[in-house]
């Protein structure tokens, strides 16, 4: 756990924060770039990070706690680290077009200050086993497809950073607005498709945009049996079991319903080899991850 605290706000676009942590301890912070996702415990109501412990078994003993001394755990990624100035960088999405569906984190991030405490579980460079969290494992020098709605977005730009230059591909991101597109750092042989929702219903246009995408990588129809997921009662988190030898390599993060409406089509219609394919729902309308 990384003791940290906020020196940076920056309102990106309409839809994104950028929370720049401070912290000595952040020199400790492993830089593994890609999707590299953390847990933000943000205070409980009533004592902070007072009960919070540490150590193996922190996350059996926080769900023990009473509501009001239970810190409130979220999955973010890391957008940048720079451990030699011990700061940390998250972008995180202010989704307040629904005021019946505010969550912990997001009220926190819409009253967050300078100076504010946050605790943040991440990979320590001082261990040397491995660190986990990372998604992102496209065999080297495979076609790529990146899709995602703006909660992966800082995921994306991060695999964006780290893809080898000679990456081809493409990369479709779904946004709430026009003014949040921002600039990816792409290798030139990957394109980039932004589609800003501007009030439209989530994924729309996404999912035949991505599925029409996928169809012309090369990966193999295997037609496995693919089973059914109830996203309102199991998380859709589907990675490749085995090392894929196909050329294409997909990966997609959003809303769980459009991901499900995604497999549906790349799984259950035209059979790919899941090997080749990470799909994840990075949260769910209308209900608490
Ligand atoms: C691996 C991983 C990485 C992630 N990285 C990031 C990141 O870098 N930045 C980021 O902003 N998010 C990221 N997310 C998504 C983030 O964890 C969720 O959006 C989270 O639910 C927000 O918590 P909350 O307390 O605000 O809302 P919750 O308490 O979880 O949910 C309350 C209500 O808010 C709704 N809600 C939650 N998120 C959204 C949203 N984005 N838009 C509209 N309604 C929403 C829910 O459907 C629910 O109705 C990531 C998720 C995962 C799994």
């Amino acid at each position: 756990m990384f003791h940290v605290r906020v020196i940076g706000l920056k309102r990106l676009s309409p839809s994104f924060l950028r929370l720049t942590f401070g912290g000595e301890a952040l020199r400790d912070f492993a830089n593994n770039g890609f999707d590299q996702r953390i847990k933000m415990i943000f205070p409980a109501p009533e004592s902070g990070y007072k009960y919070l412990e540490e150590g193996e078994r922190w996350y059996s003993a926080l769900r023990q706690l009473p509501k009001e001394h239970r810190p409130t755990v979220r999955t973010y990624t890391v957008r940048e680290v720079r451990p030699e100035v011990a700061e940390l960088d998250v972008d995180m999405v202010i989704h307040q077009a629904d005021p019946d569906h505010t969550g912990p984190a997001l009220e926190w991030a819409l009253n967050v200050q300078l100076d504010d405490e946050l605790v943040v579980l991440g990979p320590n460079a001082q261990y040397a086993g491995k660190h986990g969290g990372i998604d992102f494992q496209a065999p080297l020098g495979s076609e790529i497809l990146i899709g995602g709605d703006e909660t992966a977005l800082p995921a994306i730009s991060a695999i964006c950073d780290r893809l080898p230059s000679e990456t081809t591909g493409r990369v479709i991101v779904e946004v709430p607005d026009s003014l949040d597109v921002c600039d990816l750092n792409t290798p030139a042989g990957v394109e980039v498709t932004w589609l800003p929702r501007n009030g439209h219903p989530r994924g729309s246009t996404f999912v035949g945009s991505f599925c029409s995408a996928a169809d012309k990588l090369n990966i193999s129809s295997v037609h496995d049996s693919v089973d059914d997921i109830d996203i309102d009662r199991e998380l859709l988190w589907e990675l490749p079991e085995s090392e894929s030898t196909n050329p294409g390599y997909i990966w997609l993060a959003a809303e769980a319903g459009v991901v499900k409406s995604v497999r549906k089509v790349l799984r259950s219609e035209r059979g790919l080899d899941r090997n080749a394919l990470a799909l994840m729902g990075y949260w769910k309308e209308g209900r608490a991850i």
